[in-house]
């Protein structure tokens, strides 16, 4: 479904063409022409024509004596002689004296070529141009001057059986059952009508991005055998001032024409935030989300056109969008699970060469909350990675490399380190492995590196756990995981670096929503002041006093304290396993939960669970 788009060519080169042919044509064609009009004759036969009065003009240049015949039909040259009385021979036979005669052969020429050729070739110019602007605004072929303004470049993306069916998007399986009804209704929408049931007429997809929202809504179209007309908000309203009403105009329109049918608007958002009020907003917005409430309104219940619209924000759309008749439905689409990420896997593993030993499920737990697009994103890689080095198959490193290269960058394996610099940020990331390892509620680590990517210069890596409820131990011991490498710099080195800023900035916003949003620190108690709401009122003053603000910093400054506090006792505590940890970093770079494992033992979390689980068994 990408369209080619041919490479555009400057304008720039267009105009320098165009003066490049008038100057050939002035400088080559027209002196060619002039010389083939010119007949070169000996001074004989200039003297007969003079006494036969056969002259009509004469120029006599320094060098030569251009002249033509009575009625004017032919030009002629000769050479100068030293001939006394020729001016006056010539006057007698009735000549007249003229400087332009070769030039004067030609004026209508010289004309068309300096002025009506000019104009054809810049009106074509211009033509091409208007139509490609109009083909990008979408317009089509058209001049703006007549009525091509404003159409849309609506495309009718999937047609019949050839689209995408619910079974390629893997997951998902809620927003599917509830798009299954649209499916159904699509297949015969007089079964509902004569029944009395309306379905809606608009959708709204909400989810992150790369969720498979626009998956989703091609496979309903494909399901459904219909139709599918898809456009992106941003597309809307990025042309001209007035073209975005009319798109959704005729998008609407061609849609009509051929219901039943589905119509998509990607990241609807763009066109649809909430109207601020504000002097001065963005006009062309506005009428573009007017045209487009309009338009719903506009078409009958059970008129076959479902419009389905992907978001990834529902909470700034206007409120107008959302009201019944319009996208009075919503279906989450959620970043995916592991057991959904083992099954995205799936189908992006379907073409790729994979190394027997591996299995999805291992690549599941390492990619957590990466999105489905993320995942393909991954397979991809890995698989270019595993080419690169004239792999057979595509094996679990080529599947970590990529997976760090797309949460980090690419490696940077050339930035200048220097060996302390090296030992300071092998021992940061120990830090954190290790606090996280032996700290119950922490979540479990994945893997912990020294390798500088884009902007870090390590990184430990940990798996969310798949949880709906977090409590105060959970956030508290995540805390001290993430103030553990600044811990183990002040313990090992007794200095502070820089390198922890982003460390520092996760933890205080932790504490922060323990304190001012969850109620969690007793000295503020059952209190939040977080405002779901979104809407700003509150913002403007705080909802609470100076001394309950003091008494937020001071709860979120004790719990930072305690959780550092309890980093550096954990490190004190298991000082022998976290430096072997940070030696192994500085001569591997990169250790996984394996190597943890033998240096710690087993997590407290997992023993635990094996406990439960074989009394359970018992
Ligand atoms: P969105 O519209 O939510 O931004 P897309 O539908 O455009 O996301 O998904 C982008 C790509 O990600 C898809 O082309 C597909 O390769 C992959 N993808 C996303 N979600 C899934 C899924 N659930 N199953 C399979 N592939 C997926």
């Amino acid at each position: 479904m990408k369209e080619v788009k041919t490479p555009r060519k400057p304008l720039a080169i267009y105009y320098a063409l165009v003066l490049l042919m008038l100057l050939l044509l002035n400088f080559v064609l027209l002196p060619w022409m002039g010389e083939r009009q010119i007949k070169e004759v000996d001074y004989g036969t200039f003297m007969t024509m003079t006494e036969e009065k056969n002259i009509g003009r004469v120029d006599i240049e320094s060098n030569q004596i251009i002249f033509t015949d009575k009625d004017e039909t032919q030009v002629y040259k000769t050479g100068l002689m030293n001939d006394t009385g020729l001016t006056e021979r010539l006057y007698d036979a009735g000549a007249t004296f003229s400087s332009e005669i070769v030039e004067q052969s030609s004026p209508v020429l010289s004309f068309l070529i300096w002025f009506v050729l000019p104009i054809i070739l810049f009106s074509a110019i211009g033509n091409q141009m208007n139509k490609k602007l109009m083909e990008k605004a979408g317009g089509g072929p058209g001049s703006m001057m007549f009525g091509g303004m404003g159409k849309s470049n609506a495309k009718v993306y999937v047609q019949s059986t050839a689209g995408i069916r619910f079974a390629d998007v893997a997951g998902e399986d809620e927003a599917k059952e509830n798009l299954q009804e649209v499916v159904n209704y699509l297949h015969d929408p007089s079964k509902y009508e004569s029944i009395g049931a309306k379905m809606p007429k608009g959708i709204l997809l909400v989810g992150p991005p790369g969720t498979g929202k626009t998956m989703l809504a091609k496979a309903v179209a494909g399901e459904s055998n219909v139709p599918f007309f898809s456009m992106s908000g941003s597309e809307f309203v990025e042309m001209f001032v007035g073209m975005g009403a009319s798109k959704v105009r005729d998008l609407f329109k061609q849609a009509k024409e051929k219901a039943p049918c589905i119509v998509f608007i990607d990241e609807i958002d763009a066109i649809g935030k909430k109207r601020d009020g504000q002097i001065g907003g963005n006009d062309e917005r506005e009428q573009t989300l007017n045209q487009l409430l309009t338009e719903m309104d506009g078409f009958g219940t059970n008129s076959g056109v479902i419009i389905l619209a992907a978001t990834n924000r529902a909470d700034i759309l206007d409120k107008a969008l959302m009201r019944a008749g319009r996208f009075d439905r919503q279906i989450e689409v959620g970043l995916p699970d592991v057991k959904e990420r083992a099954e995205i896997f799936d189908v992006h593993l379907r073409n790729i060469k994979l190394d027997p030993n591996l299995d999805r499920d291992f690549l599941a737990k390492q990619t957590p909350g990466f999105s489905g697009a993320d995942i393909a994103n991954v397979c991809n890689e890995a698989a270019l990675i595993a080419a690169r080095h004239d792999k057979k198959f595509v094996g679990r490193e080529d599947f970590l490399s990529a997976i760090d290269r797309i949460v980090g960058g690419l490696e940077r394996r050339n930035m200048i380190i220097t060996p302390e610099e090296k030992r300071l940020i092998a021992y940061h990331e120990a830090g954190h492995a290790t606090v996280s390892w032996i700290l119950e509620y922490a979540n479990p680590l994945i893997k912990v590196t020294i390798i500088p990517r884009g902007r870090a210069l390590g990184a430990a890596w940990y798996l969310p756990e798949e949880r709906q409820v977090t409590t105060r131990e959970q956030i508290m011991d995540d805390i001290a995981s993430t103030l553990g490498g600044r811990a183990a710099e002040k313990l090992v080195f007794d200095t502070l670096g820089s390198g922890a800023l982003n460390d520092l900035e996760v933890a205080t916003k932790k504490a922060y929503s323990m304190v001012a949003y969850l109620g969690m620190s007793d000295k503020v108690g059952n209190m939040s002041y977080y405002d779901s709401s979104g809407q700003g009122e509150m913002a403007l003053t705080k909802p609470y006093s100076e001394q309950t603000a003091e008494l937020i910093d001071k709860e979120v400054k004790r719990l930072l304290d305690d959780a550092f506090a309890l980093a550096t006792k954990v490190l004190r505590e298991h000082r022998d396993g976290f430096t072997q940890l940070a030696e192994l970093l500085l001569e591997k770079e990169v250790v996984f939960s394996e190597d943890l494992e033998r240096i710690f033992g087993k997590r407290i979390k997992d023993i635990k669970r094996e406990q439960a689980e074989a009394a359970a068994a018992a």
